[in-house]
């Protein structure tokens, strides 16, 4: 294989290696954002992904894949847990989400995390050629912008953090801050989802390593800021990510899901309004919050339980991580309580599913909710809430959100937004949606939509990539 000229680094492969019956496997593509996003930059040039195919101690040499180049990294069993479940999710993940839960640190998992991100640099150094652009991604991989540009300076190399970053008073909890700091600054770019994390890296910036940045830097808000460091400008910006909304709201429109969505909800003895929640099962979710304020509400008499049912998928996530096991028995609890104390025979107020589901299914289930609850007391974006209202080309709907998911900063408008440590404000806007009238509904959701469909993922990957690298962005688009 040839030198590639765009080149994506991230944690996972765009491919799942199915086990087929027969004994044989075969690779299907992962269904996601960003693999689509992606597609027409990696497919449009000559192109190629760096990442681990997802399961410890597979040895696989590059292959092709519908002209994509795949590059596989070989993760241990050993770094499968010190490297990702340990540094990735359990250290860098609760300090980026402030700290919901106390982070850990051990220098074993640290080692760990250096070390595969050197293979991950390695692989793609390997991997790229002359002058390529490489578009390193998330919390995994934030040392293999510096550890690339050590081997390979003819590189463009732009790096994307799809989770918050953190107020410089947690980050510098990490006793290898500095050597985090610096990993970064080997990109040319670094982007961010809010213009809040990039202002906490250039503050960062400053306090740790000294680095004055550049006037226009000082408030970045949607101009991008920079910060001069090895005799380069390494510039910073925000670009909020997003969904594929037209495949949403094609895939919500197909009878098959209008279908579906009736059936739905006359499986679950058409109730009135019917409440969703959709989250990997994560502490960072707020599931808790919402099953909490929904209890107030029926406790106290304000919503009437014949009148309302809620589905919560909860996708399972991360369980061999200990925070997450602990979390999911107490949202257990509450969701036997609820329906103990307000369900009948056959009428459960909480549906609880803890399994993943298929776009179908999933878009089914958005069609048929009329509130959707999204409460994370913090996360970098949250894509599910734009998810739901991609599907609502009829306008009805209504949406609940935490004003900590990056999303707030687009939905303001037509959401009803929530402080997710003010379970009164919570129950409030739970009854609110719960009984708001259609104009209303209308009206906030069709500034919503507006919103959600103008501002797409394939817009959020080429105002990054016109950014780091205009050319590659001109080339793709003129095809
Ligand atoms: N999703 C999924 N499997 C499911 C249900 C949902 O993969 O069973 C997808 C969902 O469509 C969304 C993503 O998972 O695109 C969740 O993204 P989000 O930003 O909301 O949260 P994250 O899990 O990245 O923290």
């Amino acid at each position: 294989m040839d030198g590639a000229d765009f080149l994506v680094v991230a944690n996972r492969l765009p491919v799942d290696l199915d086990q087929l019956d027969d004994g044989t496997q075969r690779w299907r593509p992962s269904p996601g954002g960003l693999v689509s996003a992606l597609e027409p930059f990696l497919r449009g040039r000559h192109g190629a992904w760096v990442g681990w195919p997802g399961r410890a101690d597979m040895d696989l040499a590059p292959f092709e894949d519908k002209g994509l180049a795949i590059h596989p990294v070989k993760l241990s069993h050993a770094e499968v847990r010190d490297y990702y479940e340990g540094f990735s999710n359990a250290t860098l993940w609760p300090l980026y989400h402030d700290v919901v839960v106390p982070p850990v640190f051990k220098k074993s998992w640290w080692d760990s995390y250096v070390a595969v991100n050197q293979r991950f640099a390695d692989a793609a150094a390997a991997a790229a050629a002359k002058g390529a652009t490489v578009w390193v991604q998330d919390y995994q991989l934030q040392l293999v912008p510096a550890m690339l540009r050590e081997q390979r300076p003819d590189l463009r190399i732009g790096f994307f953090l799809h989770i918050p970053f953190p107020p410089v008073e947690l980050f510098m909890q990490l006793p290898w801050r500095t050597e985090l700091v610096r990993g970064l600054l080997g990109a040319d770019v670094i982007g961010f989802q809010m213009p809040q994390g990039a202002q906490n890296f250039l503050w960062l910036a400053g306090r740790l390593l000294g680095l004055e940045p550049t006037k226009a830097a000082v408030r970045v808000r949607n101009r991008p800021g920079s910060v001069p460091f090895d005799g380069r400008q390494v510039r910073v910006g925000a670009f909020p990510i997003s969904i594929d909304a037209a495949g949403f709201d094609e895939l919500a429109q197909s009878p098959r899901t209008t279908d579906r969505a009736q059936q739905i909800r006359s499986d679950m003895g058409n109730p009135r309004r019917l409440l969703l929640g959709v989250d990997r099962l994560d502490y960072t979710k707020g599931i808790d919050v919402r099953l909490r304020a929904l209890r107030e509400l029926l406790a106290s008499g304000r919503v009437d339980p014949e009148s309302v049912a809620m589905v919560q998928l909860a996708i399972p996530s991360r369980e061999r991580v200990g925070q997450y096991q602990a979390m999911r028995r107490s949202i257990e609890e509450q969701v036997g309580q609820l329906n103990g104390d307000f369900g009948r025979v056959g009428r459960p107020i909480v549906h609880y599913l803890h399994q993943s589901m298929d776009r179908d299914e999933l878009v089914a289930l958005y069609s048929a909710a009329d509130v959707m609850v999204v409460t994370p007391l913090r996360d970098g974006m949250n894509l599910v809430c734009k998810e739901y209202v991609a599907t609502r080309h009829g306008l009805d709907g209504a949406l609940v959100l935490s004003e900590f998911a990056g999303a707030a900063a687009e939905l303001a408008e037509g959401a009803l937004l929530v402080n997710p440590h003010d379970l009164d404000g919570v129950a409030d806007a739970l009854e609110q949606a719960l009984t708001m009238d259609p104009e209303q509904e209308r009206k906030r959701m069709r500034t919503l939509h507006r919103q959600v469909m103008t501002h797409d993922v394939g817009l959020w990957a080429r105002s990054f990539l016109d950014f780091l690298d205009p050319s590659a962005a001109t080339a793709t688009s003129a095809e």
